[in-house]
């Protein structure tokens, strides 16, 4: 059960189908840009989506707003440095900000960076500084429920390492939880293996710890050695093993806005700091109010709380096998900020093309109000640079994003009525063509048309 009660609420809207549908055409069929007072259930993201504790909401009101050397900056720097051991934390106003700015200083023309996975956001950052992004996720066995799923293969990293393109290696970047991949962990073994070898070519090696309490619970829940270990305990010792780290504290930071880096490179974290003045405030707060940074200090304390990370490892898994049982291919094992599942698979007769992933979570909005966000060829799809059809995503998913600590089991029993609604008339769905649409990331804005 939820290991919490509510102490505050919000009400929920209920657009009728009329209005759910009127609604869908005008936002040219992409969920993303329907208005939030038009959502019964919104599962689009768990980014800045949390609700906060009400001992967040008592800090917010020692935030001390002083341009320079604020105490909220000092609170936040020693909640950081404890959990992560890094000396050097710079607040920064998001994630994708903390990426542009480490990963400029990182990374020049032509020069590689290599991941588990990249993070879309990620991938954006190093190809803006003129380098290439690559992903070695560890090879998947079919049929097989892998308890690491988000492992970097370090086999590949080693011929890329050994061979001839490995001097353009720069970085490398463990992204924990690995969230294009599923949510899936990474294991500590995994770390340990990327570190000795990053070592021995002298690269670095930053985590990209948006969900890093998720992963050190999963490495708890998954890995016997660690079975007796705390969460922050597993986390201390993924940060130990990394060179430094940058983070939404929009997903494991509970709180609604916030980045931060943090590093060991003093020499390296000043030059990020002229940047961080240049593109987000002074460097003791980063483009945060100083309340922001006492919610986030508080929260980065609530967030490695066993029972907390356990009732969100179990709801997700309960809500997944729920989804399942409601006739959806549910990839396994679940994680913990969401539940993804194969629309490629309910809805095998639509072409990836045609947007089956989008068909699927479109229907789900006009069934019930209910909200996810597809992660398949509209996401993932790549352009056919001779102007033909859309090369294909691998898989064609979606995701029920748990946004932390706000919807009860009750409403995901609702989110689970609604899906089976959906399965049960999975063939008769059309698929959807793009009518109009922008350059990187144009899941955001395109519009579409239903075929
Ligand atoms: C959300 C996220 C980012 C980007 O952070 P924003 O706060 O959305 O800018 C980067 N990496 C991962 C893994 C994320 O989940």
């Amino acid at each position: 059960m939820e290991p919490f009660r509510i102490k505050a609420v919000e009400p929920i809207p209920f657009p009728g189908p009329d209005e759910r549908r009127a609604a869908l055409v005008a936002a040219g069929y992409n969920l993303f840009r329907v208005p939030s007072r038009l959502i019964t259930i919104d599962l689009l993201t768990d980014s800045g989506t949390a609700a906060m504790s009400a001992a967040q909401w008592s800090a917010l009101l020692s935030g001390d707003e002083s341009y320079a050397g604020a105490r909220s900056f000092e609170r936040f720097e020693v909640v950081v440095q404890e959990l992560t051991g890094y000396s050097e934390v710079l607040p920064v106003h998001q994630g994708r900000a903390a990426e542009r700015i480490l990963l400029h200083a990182l990374l020049g023309l032509g020069d590689l960076c290599v991941s588990n996975t990249h993070f879309d956001s990620t991938r954006a950052s190093v190809e803006a500084a003129g380098a290439h992004a690559l992903d070695l996720p560890a090879p998947v066995e079919d049929d097989v429920a892998d308890p690491f799923g988000g492992d970097i293969d370090t086999k590949a990293l080693r011929e890329l390492l050994a061979g001839t393109s490995g001097p353009r290696v720069r970085c490398v970047v463990l992204t924990v939880t690995n969230n294009a991949n599923g949510g899936q962990p990474v294991s500590l073994p995994n770390i340990v293996a990327t570190r000795n070898l990053c070592d021995k070519y002298g690269i670095p090696l930053y985590l990209d710890a948006s969900r890093f309490a998720e992963n050190a619970y999963l490495i708890t829940e998954r890995d016997p050695a660690h079975a007796k270990s705390t969460p922050r305990e597993v986390a201390h010792a993924m940060f130990e093993l990394a060179d430094g780290c940058w983070a939404s504290l929009k997903k494991d930071g509970i709180a609604n806005i916030g980045g931060l880096i943090a590093l060991r490179d003093a020499p390296l974290a000043d030059r990020l700091r002229e940047q961080v003045i240049a593109f987000e405030g002074f460097p003791t707060y980063g483009g945060l109010a100083g309340r922001d940074l006492e919610a986030l200090a508080q929260g980065l304390i609530e967030v490695t709380d066993a029972d907390y990370l356990r009732y969100r490892a179990e709801s997700a898994r309960w809500f997944g096998e729920q989804l399942g049982l409601a006739g959806l291919p549910v990839l396994q094992p679940t994680g913990c900020h969401a539940v993804y599942a194969d629309a490629g698979l309910l809805l095998d007769h639509i072409p990836a093309q045609q947007l089956p992933a989008t068909a699927f979570a479109n229907e789900l909005y006009l069934a019930g109000g209910v909200r996810v966000c597809e992660l398949g060829t509209l996401v993932f799809g790549r352009r056919d640079p001779g102007g033909g059809a859309d090369l294909p995503a691998p898989r064609e998913l979606v995701r029920f994003a748990l946004p932390r600590r706000v919807y009860t089991a009750s409403h995901l029993e609702y989110v689970v009525d609604v899906t089976e609604e959906v399965c049960a008339k999975a063939e008769a769905l059309r698929g959807y063509r793009i009518a109009r649409q922008g350059g990187a990331m144009r899941q955001f804005t395109a519009t579409l048309e239903p075929l």
